[in-house]
């Protein structure tokens, strides 16, 4: 088989691969920059397509998948708790960038309508000349790794994947069987996380601080994934106090009630959201900034969503804390918080008096664990590092060369290969 990197290469962004046999072609992922103007991978024509795989919900995988649904014809397959994560997180993109997208909700009732929904771990033939598996990627709730298969070549796409168990889904499946290629995220190559355990405690800590204080802490926090992750860990930890849950993160929650199969400990789960705070009006949150609590909320870059109105009414009171859990883009009002310590209040940039921390609860491998992945890989596969910044994809594609003798390349975008 063929392999042309659409996008995602030498970057973290719009990830998408085209695979072509001798009949049929098969697209793996295709995202989406999210910016002000989004922008798509390379184009494919989606009548030359028979069908497209989906690793998992992130628009960065997802967020272009409705082009190849402007009319029928194309076959998705992803896992039904994908489809339905991405579904929502495609609504919010039309709802905010529908002017600049060249697709539109009916495109997404399409996509659903001709989607196979698989469950984790299925083995599916997904066009006359290819078969596919759909391992476990621990990543979000849903995702999953992709093993293709064609004329006895095997090749190991892993999306975005995180090795280690958190509180919400369990690590990621890496019983691969032999493999001839791999194209594998590069996202922190370069770093190692800190330990979990230790993020975890230093939070719940921080948590306990604030409100024992008098105080409310905010967690901005990306409504797939890691809005759960931080209320099952206080509830995991024995948190006491109130835990209240605003915006999309409910609407995630509402579907993960329906695919409790792919959570880590379902028990947990239900426990958590039977006893968290729904928050589902101004008048709630309006009380709810002057009662001791956590409040986790949407967005998790404070970009929109309930966590502006949030961040502005609590950073000026220094009993209060924010606590930063995920990747802040450069130019975001997270990121200004986080590195300049000013954020807009009544559209002035004003100095940040409540406590602002940092709590690195990724749902990526680091190096450490990206290694780990790659040593339990039998055979000699050849490597292809994609997903990462700057020159991470290149350095990585060295020092997997150096450490197992993998023959190992950071391709571009454009550049085709044959597994
Ligand atoms: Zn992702």
């Amino acid at each position: 088989m063929e392999v042309t990197f659409l996008g995602g290469a030498k970057e973290v962004g719009k990830s998408a691969l085209l695979v072509k046999g001798r009949k049929n072609q098969i697209v793996m992922d295709y995202g989406a920059n999210t910016g002000k103007e989004p922008s798509f991978p390379m184009h494919v024509k989606p009548k030359e397509v028979h069908s497209v795989l989906l690793s998992h919900a992130h628009l960065d995988h997802s967020g272009g998948v409705p082009l190849f649904f402007l009319r029928d014809g194309v076959k998705l397959v992803t896992t039904g708790l994908s489809l339905e994560l991405t579904s929502l997180l495609l609504q919010d993109f039309i709802k905010l960038s529908g002017f600049y997208l060249p697709f539109e909700y009916i495109d997404l009732l399409t996509m659903q309508k001709n989607t196979e929904r698989i469950a984790m771990n299925d083995e599916r033939q997904v066009a006359e000349e290819f078969t596919a598996k759909f391992p476990s990627s621990g990543h979000i709730p849903g995702g999953t790794t992709i093993i293709l298969e064609n004329d006895g070549r095997r090749l190991l796409y892993t999306g975005d994947v995180n090795l280690r168990d958190s509180q919400l889904i369990s690590g990621m499946d890496t019983d691969f069987g032999e493999v001839d290629a791999v194209i594998t995220e590069s996202t922190y190559s370069m770093v190692d996380h800190e330990p979990r355990e230790k993020i975890e405690n230093d939070f719940v800590a921080f948590a306990n601080e604030v409100v024992e204080r008098g105080g409310v802490l905010l967690v901005p926090a990306f409504s797939v994934g890691r809005a759960q992750e931080i209320a099952l860990l206080l509830r995991a930890k024995n948190f006491k106090h109130k835990v209240a849950m605003d915006g999309m993160a409910l609407k995630t929650n509402e579907i993960l009630f329906r695919y409790q199969e792919f959570l880590r400990d379902a028990e947990l789960f239900r426990k958590t959201m039977e006893n968290i705070e729904v928050v589902s009006g101004w008048g709630e949150r309006k009380r709810l900034i002057r009662t001791p609590s956590v409040i986790i909320s949407p967005a998790g870059m404070l970009m929109g969503g309930a966590s502006v109105f949030y961040n502005q009414s609590l950073s000026q009171d220094q009993r209060n804390g924010i606590s930063i859990v995920a990747f802040q883009v450069p130019g975001s009002p997270g990121r200004t918080l986080l590195d300049r310590g000013m954020t807009l209040v009544g559209g002035k940039m004003v100095p940040v008096k409540a406590e602002v921390r940092r709590f690195d609860f990724s749902g990526h491998s680091g190096r450490t664990e990206l290694f780990e992945m790659l040593s339990r890989l039998k055979g000699k596969p050849k490597v292809y590092t994609t997903h990462g910044d700057g020159d991470s994809c290149d350095v990585f594609a060295k020092q997997i060369t150096e450490k197992y003798g993998f023959e190992s390349q950071a391709p571009e975008v454009g550049d085709k290969i044959t597994v």
